[in-house]
């Protein structure tokens, strides 16, 4: 089942042409990883397809949902609900505990308490930081705020997860964690990523591979060799 396909997707800063006519589809289940030089438009393609910004011409399909159609509340709810986002920096909210980290969007949601207080714990123990549950992000080491930023994506239960170089700020061990877990995620809970990576790694493990170049996505079969 397609769960996202965008067609002819184009976007210009100004004068200047960014994406150049994106197609792009993706399945249930499916790890999508995204390579290509630094400026070629990887990041403005994952915030478009992440609805956090919109593109200038073309189709944005997610859930068989027109994308293009939602507006102000009810695209902010579809995203809150649909999609889980993982960046770089794990954005965590400083104040806040683990879990409460964890918990905002599902609060957001207005989902009940119990239901919140039952799928963070489950999600603290799959993903091995239950017993940091109560510490502040300043209280953890760099590989577990990546993982309560994917338990915090994980939340809501959506469809697909995007990352912006998820790994790009741990060490090779940490970074190595991360991509075993988001392997376990796509095979125990069937999770959808699309994953932009200068990571060889991570490109390698994943079920499908594109590579943006010159404005367009080309898909790519190769083992990537890119560092
Ligand atoms: P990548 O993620 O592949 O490094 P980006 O999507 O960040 O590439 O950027 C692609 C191009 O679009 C770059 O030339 C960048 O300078 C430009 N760009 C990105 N965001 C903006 C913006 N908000 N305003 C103007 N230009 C932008």
């Amino acid at each position: 089942m397609a769960i996202l396909v965008a067609e002819k997707i184009h976007k210009y800063f100004n004068s200047l042409e960014v994406l150049k006519g994106v197609d792009f589809k993706t399945e249930k289940g499916e790890i999508s990883a995204i390579i290509g030089a630094s400026g070629a438009g990887k990041s403005t393609l994952l915030h478009i397809l992440g609805t956090l910004d919109k593109h200038d011409s073309g189709s944005l399909t997610i859930n068989n949902r027109n994308i293009s159609n939602l507006r102000g509340n009810e695209l902010s709810d579809f995203r809150n609900k649909e999609i889980g986002f993982v960046f770089q920096f794990h954005n965590l909210l400083p104040e806040f505990s683990a879990k409460e980290n964890i918990c905002i969007p599902a609060y957001l949601a207005k989902n009940s308490s119990k239901q919140i207080e039952a799928r963070s714990l489950e999600l603290m123990e799959l993903l091995g930081i239950a017993h940091r549950a109560d510490h502040k992000p300043s209280e953890l080491s760099g590989g577990e705020q990546q993982r309560v930023a994917v338990a915090r994506a994980l939340i809501n239960s959506p469809s697909i997860i995007f990352a912006d170089e998820p790994s790009g700020n741990l060490d090779s061990k940490n970074a190595e964690e991360l991509h075993s877990l988001f392997i376990r995620l796509r095979n125990e809970l069937n999770q959808t990523f699309i994953i932009v990576t200068h990571n060889n790694d991570l490109a390698n493990i994943a079920d499908k591979r594109y590579e943006m170049k010159d404005g367009k996505l080309i898909s790519f079969h190769q083992e990537a060799n890119l560092l």
